[in-house]
């Protein structure tokens, strides 16, 4: 694992991750995708999306709208109490997050999730905790801050509507319940996911993509009876926990880690936390929610939310078990994992990144050993580019090139030479284990297949 200041340069150099708005000197906690940055969080969400609603028992996808009549919010609790503790510094004007300042001051052996407002201004002013920024210790009073974002909707300046931009997306498969649970019939338990993205103005974001202002969710929530909920909670956090290893973490690096602070209908709530370079930090939740969702939007909407269980006749508003996890926090733990720095037999050192191959961003680099091999390579990759994703390179040395290949992950690297001419073979090198094997051109695309295979 790199640090943070190393993966953030190669994410710049190799073309996964851009400053948002760079050549205007850009805009704080925005981040742009590169062509090998999208390729690689592209396969993430497709990887989630296997799981989780295609190979899933009884679970359909929906792509909701990000804005939402305000109502929703109303009857989600956003509207009213969506806020973080801020606090500002009156010496140098910063704003921070009491709840961090406590974090970083007792480093976390005090939990700031258990205190009142009250509880946590009395902690900063006791233990003088100090500005980040200055240094200083003269702290405003605490006032909460709502983090969505608002816009306004009208076609005339008179009839101007406020309207939110999502901090979450669950709530566009809460609202559809119905619609969802009616087309498709189906039956409790069942469940709705969704990836999309989602808007939150925090207080303090930044460390690259882990906290920024609009990222990218995907979330699946379960509706299932009461009296199975908890039972299904247990195997939601073995379901998530499960996905993060399928991708190739290392389960060393990853932990459960109970909520102390449950919401008054919650039985149970837990995060799965990666360490990352910075420590250990949430990747996802996992919520038990009880009815409250439903709940809430059949006393809003006035629209009924019981189901009619077929088979018993019993009426009830389905609990909720909730699984959330944002897919550019999921990438740069991805990134975080993957890489690595070796030391190879004769003193050279490489940076390689140890994708696992379903998600890595490109399978093959077609390498013609020589520039005039680039026709018999050209006809390779046009061969192996319709079926994925596939780079080509002929620009300089084959060490070098293999090099840049191993720094952006490709698994294979197919190097094209004069016997291919001859043999219709070519030579295929793998990323980890750097070991050659020769395959007549005719078998290659079955024998990416199955390294890629997820
Ligand atoms: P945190 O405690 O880190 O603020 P949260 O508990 O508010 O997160 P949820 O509301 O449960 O997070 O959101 C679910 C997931 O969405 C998180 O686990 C995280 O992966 C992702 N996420 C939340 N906020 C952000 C953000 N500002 N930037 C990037 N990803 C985020």
């Amino acid at each position: 694992m790199g640090s943070f200041d190393k993966i953030v340069n190669l994410c710049k150099n190799r073309g996964f991750i851009f400053p948002g708005s760079e050549i205007y000197d850009g805009l704080a906690n925005t981040w742009d995708y590169g062509p090998v940055g999208v390729e690689l969080k592209n396969n993430i969400k497709r990887a989630w999306w296997k799981k989780f609603v295609q190979e899933a028992d009884n679970s359909f996808g929906v792509d909701a709208d990000i804005f939402m009549n305000s109502k929703v919010w109303d009857a989600s609790g956003h509207t009213a109490s969506f806020s973080d503790p801020k606090m500002d510094c009156k010496c140098c004007k910063t704003r921070h997050r009491a709840d961090n300042l406590i974090d970083a001051h007792s480093k976390k052996t005090v939990n700031p999730d258990l205190m009142s407002n009250e509880e946590m201004e009395q902690y900063i002013y006791n233990n003088k905790v100090p500005c980040p920024k200055c240094g200083k210790c003269d702290w405003t009073n605490i006032r909460n801050f709502n983090l969505m974002f608002s816009t306004s909707r009208g076609v005339t300046d008179e009839g101007q509507n406020l309207i939110y931009l999502r901090p979450e997306t669950a709530q566009g498969e809460f609202v559809n319940f119905l619609n969802v649970q009616r087309s498709m019939r189906a039956k409790v338990p069942f469940g709705i996911a969704q990836i999309g993205k989602a808007f939150r103005n925090e207080v303090t974001p930044g460390n690259f993509t882990f906290r920024t202002i609009e990222f990218e969710q995907m979330e699946h929530q379960w509706f299932c009876k009461a009296e199975n909920s908890l039972a299904d909670y247990e195997v939601y956090k073995k379901k998530a926990l499960d996905f993060l290893l399928s991708i190739g973490f290392n389960p060393e690096h990853l932990r459960y880690h109970d909520h102390d602070k449950l919401a008054h209908y919650a039985k149970a709530a837990c995060d799965i936390q990666f360490l990352y370079p910075i420590g250990w930090e949430e990747l996802n939740g996992i919520h038990h929610r009880g009815d409250w969702d439903l709940s809430r939007h059949q006393e809003y909407s006035g629209k009924s939310m019981l189901y009619l269980d077929p088979y018993t006749n019993e009426k009830y508003i389905p609990n909720v078990v909730e699984y959330s996890i944002g897919a550019d926090r999921l990438t740069l733990a991805v990134l975080c994992e993957a890489y690595d720095e070796q030391t190879l037999e004769g003193g050279d050192t490489r940076v390689v990144m140890h994708f696992h191959p379903a998600i890595a961003p490109y399978k093959v680099a077609v390498l013609p050993l020589q520039k005039n091999l680039s026709e018999k390579a050209m006809e390779v990759y046009r061969k192996l580019s319709k079926n994925f994703m596939v780079t080509y390179d002929e620009a300089g040395s084959i060490g070098k090139r293999y090099r840049r290949q191993d720094e952006i992950g490709t698994p294979m690297c197919v190097t094209i030479d004069f016997d291919t001419l001859e043999d219709n073979s070519v030579t295929i090198r793998d990323r980890d284990t750097m070991e050659q094997i020769r395959l007549p051109i005719e078998k290659l695309v079955e024998y990416v297949s199955e390294k890629v295979q997820y």
